[in-house]
């Protein structure tokens, strides 16, 4: 960067930290004093501490309130030093999940206490705090995963699919953390030395009391975090299953609208557009948004409303036989809704080789996001499939890959891409299109060390050291689970409202005497949204749409 353009980055820099940290005005303060509680602290006492779940939101009275990190490695780290006017809090105090910061006073310190419902009455009623709020919260969350580090901290090697799933699920369910790679951090050794553990125990997760765990399953680690967790003594008004664009879009309306909501998503919220590098073509957001922050900004304002998120938890089966309708989760909970929406989108296909699943997370990939361009570092990749999610991969990897290659099996990506990333793939000297290209062989002891490529006219083959394949070839929809009630199209998709055949409303499956909603599948009540839709179209606009629209026809049913 040239000299004379500091001045403005600082400006930057300074404009984003008061967004995160901004201090609130006289009026504002009242406000929050009229539905608080005044709370004294001596010089040390802790506020809260790391991993409790975050029940309390504090606005400094007198005093300071400092906010600091412990890394499992058992460093300490202040994240800010809050002063009288400001307020601590981040997303977490949204969902009740476990904090990932701890807080202590400093000095002795007056604060207001608001409990975490009555804050987010609070931010529903008032608007102008809701905006300095949510907005603070949004950006220390930016910042916490922006810095690296965490009260989490993993070591394992990048070649090891374990370590991937586990960072995968830390980055999609937006906690913190740091990460030491055994392949390559020079202090690796000594520090495993000091925990009593080997390379070959690896990967292993210390948390911020030092407490070593050996290659934690997902329901451990959501378990730890109070991720997964709902009322299974409430019926819910609505239950929605799945927190990609549709389900979340669903979830914010319906609690809006002041409906009992409880949304489930398998892996985190955020669906197949949290693994996009960049979203350029929904409403609202000229220069683009990264899925991922279009994920938690949609979490935070289904949250605010008061809807119960719980994943990582699948949902494994629907018993539509009685109302309200039941709902059977992985780990044998269920949950009972009077009414549902299934917006469960679809899972990439894999590639049609024997052993592709010996190597996901090991050089095969279904997502481009910062933590795999990272785990490509300056070495060629191959990117699978012409549409535009590979085109938008291809265009955020070549920022960080040596060559970027985009293999496709036609002749051109004309009918496929949009133009605009088309344009901007012919413009890049970092990209190479390969037509008529398919991956015919996958070869690597542990990871992934070659690739066949073979022409389709010719049945030319040629072997490259390409290590990195990213895989976008289509996707099926995420139906097996559903029962046989709930009629589907010949690709499995969900079928709704006038889609449905004759069949699916005799008598005896469609047990009420309307016609179904526009939506509605073959079980009244039940809906469906987004991307598992038959007929649908597959955008992060559409899929918001329908769950915003599925949401009017619940009130008719609840209703009836
Ligand atoms: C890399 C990539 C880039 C993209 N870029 C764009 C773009 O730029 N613009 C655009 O408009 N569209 C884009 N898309 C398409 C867009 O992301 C999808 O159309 C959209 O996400 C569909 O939303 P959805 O809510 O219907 O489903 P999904 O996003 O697929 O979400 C479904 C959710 O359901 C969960 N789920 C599945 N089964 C279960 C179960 N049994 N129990 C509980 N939960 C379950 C999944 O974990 C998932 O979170 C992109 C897609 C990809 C993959």
């Amino acid at each position: 960067m040239q000299e004379d353009q500091k001045p403005e980055a600082n400006d930057l820099s300074r404009q984003r930290n008061s967004e995160a940290f901004p201090v609130l005005s006289e009026e504002h303060i009242r406000l929050i004093a009229e539905v608080g509680e005044r709370r004294q602290f001596a010089d040390g006492d802790d506020v809260w501490k790391i991993g409790l779940p975050m029940t309390s939101f504090f606005v400094v009275v007198r005093g300071a309130v400092e906010v600091f990190q412990i890394s499992g490695t058992g460093e300490e780290h202040q994240v800010v030093m809050h002063q009288p006017g400001e307020f601590t809090g981040d997303i977490d105090l949204l969902s009740s999940s476990a904090t990932v910061v701890g807080a202590r006073a400093h000095g002795e310190t007056e604060t207001i206490e608001v409990s975490a419902d009555r804050l987010r009455r609070l931010v529903v009623e008032n608007s102008e705090l809701s905006d300095i709020i949510l907005a603070a919260f949004l950006a220390r969350r930016q910042e916490l995963l922006a810095a690296g580090r965490g009260s989490l901290t993993i070591v394992g090697s990048r070649f090891s699919p374990d370590t991937f799933r586990i960072r995968e699920f830390l980055e999609r369910n937006s906690r913190p953390f740091e990460w030491i790679d055994l392949e390559s951090d020079a202090g690796v050794s000594r520090l495993l030395e000091g925990f009593g553990v080997g390379p070959e125990d690896t990967p292993i997760v210390i948390d911020s009391n030092g407490v070593v765990t050996h290659n934690p399953t997902i329901e451990q680690m959501a378990e730890c975090f109070g991720l997964s967790r709902f009322d299974e003594g409430q019926i819910y008004d609505v239950i929605v299953v799945g927190a990609g664009p549709a389900g979340l879009a669903a979830a914010v309306y319906a609690a809006s609208e002041g409906l009992d909501v409880l949304i489930v998503d398998a892996i985190a919220p955020g669906g197949q557009a949290s693994t996009s590098s960049k979203i350029e073509n929904y409403l609202g957001f000229p220069t683009g948004i990264t899925g991922r922050e279009l994920a938690q900004r949609a979490f935070v304002q289904a949250t605010k409303f008061g809807a119960e998120v719980a994943a990582p938890r699948e949902v494994v089966g629907l018993d539509v036989s009685y109302r309200p309708y039941t709902l059977e989760t992985g780990g044998g909970q269920s949950a009972r809704g009077r009414t549902v929406v299934i917006s469960t989108g679809a899972k990439y296909r894999r590639l049609p080789l024997e052993n592709a699943g010996d190597y996901e997370g090991r050089g095969i990939y279904f997502g481009a996001t910062y933590m795999e361009a990272r785990m490509c570092g300056q070495q060629d990749v191959v990117i699978v499939g012409g549409g535009n999610s590979a085109g938008q991969a291809a265009v955020f990897l070549s920022q960080h890959a040596r060559h970027v290659y985009v293999a496709i099996r036609s002749e051109s990506l004309e009918h496929s891409m949009s133009k605009y990333l088309i344009h901007r793939i012919e413009a890049s000297p970092a990209i190479t299109l390969l037509p008529h290209t398919e991956i015919t062989g996958l070869f690597g002891e542990g990871a992934l060390e070659a690739i066949e490529l073979t022409d389709n006219r010719t049945q030319e083959s040629r072997r490259t050291d390409i290590r990195h394949a990213f895989i976008f070839i289509g996707a099926t929809p995420n139906t097996e689970w559903l029962p046989s009630e709930i009629a589907l199209d010949d690709r499995g998709f969900i079928r709704t409202g006038r889609d449905l055949e004759p069949s699916d409303l005799a008598p005896d499956a469609w047990l009420t005497t309307r016609q179904p909603y526009l939506l509605e599948t073959s079980a009244p009540g039940v809906f469906a949204a987004g991307d598992v839709r038959s007929g649908s179209t597959k955008r992060v606009a559409s899929a918001v749409g329908e769950g915003s629209i599925a949401v009017s026809f619940i009130h008719q049913v609840l209703a009836e």
